[in-house]
């Protein structure tokens, strides 16, 4: 089991402060953020990170619940600046890390009076913090599921006469991809109470 425990600082979004405007935001984001060490031979691509230098692990659930959402989820973002749902990955921010708000899985920075919110902050609860395959999995479900809030912030967790909630959708998605084990984990996770499920 890898125990490279990878903790972000809590003030590491304070470059997501509401005094920094979208503008210098970007121009930060733009900068590649290079391996300097003099010994280790440059690679031509640069590396870049999400916001808040994520780690590693944490941008490549990022990836796999984006692409996810992407391939089994064909409705339209809520923002109707958006034609689909990878156009919305693609144009808006994301940073995600490890924080525990209020013992939930998850939890995501939604602004309910922005109608068009250009970027977001996810925490994902520290039970989780470390990266393993199991971990992984989790994590990238809990990730599928704030993104779905990103996506629809109209809807609620259970699903209405009219649609489906955020619950479903999640749970859906996650079969679809072949993600049942996360989705077992997970719920002996809330049953044993180390978590709680989402509260937004
Ligand atoms: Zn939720």
């Amino acid at each position: 089991m890898l125990q490279n425990v990878e903790y972000v600082k809590s003030d590491s979004f304070s470059s997501l402060d509401a005094s920094v405007s979208y503008g210098e935001l970007e121009k930060t984001l733009d900068k590649p953020v290079m391996q300097m060490e003099s010994n280790v031979e440059r690679v031509g691509v640069p590396v870049t990170y999400a916001v808040g230098d994520t780690p590693y692990w944490l941008s490549d659930c990022l990836k796999d619940a984006q692409n996810m959402i992407i391939e089994h989820h064909q409705e339209k973002p809520d923002d109707k600046n958006f034609i689909d749902c990878a156009k919305f990955f693609a144009d808006k921010i994301f940073g995600v890390k490890i924080q525990n708000n209020g013992n939930a899985s998850g939890d995501i920075n939604l602004i309910g009076d922005l109608p068009s919110q250009p970027s977001y902050k996810i925490c994902i609860h520290d039970v989780l913090g470390y990266d393993a395959r199991d971990n992984r999995r989790m994590v990238t479900i809990v990730l599928v599921h704030q993104l779905l809030h990103a996506i629809h912030p109209s809807r609620a967790h259970d699903s209405t006469s009219m649609r489906n909630g955020i619950n479903r959708i999640e749970h859906e998605i996650a079969n679809k991809a072949s993600y049942h084990d996360a989705l077992l984990n997970l719920e002996s996770l809330y049953q044993s109470g180390k978590i709680n499920r989402c509260q937004i």
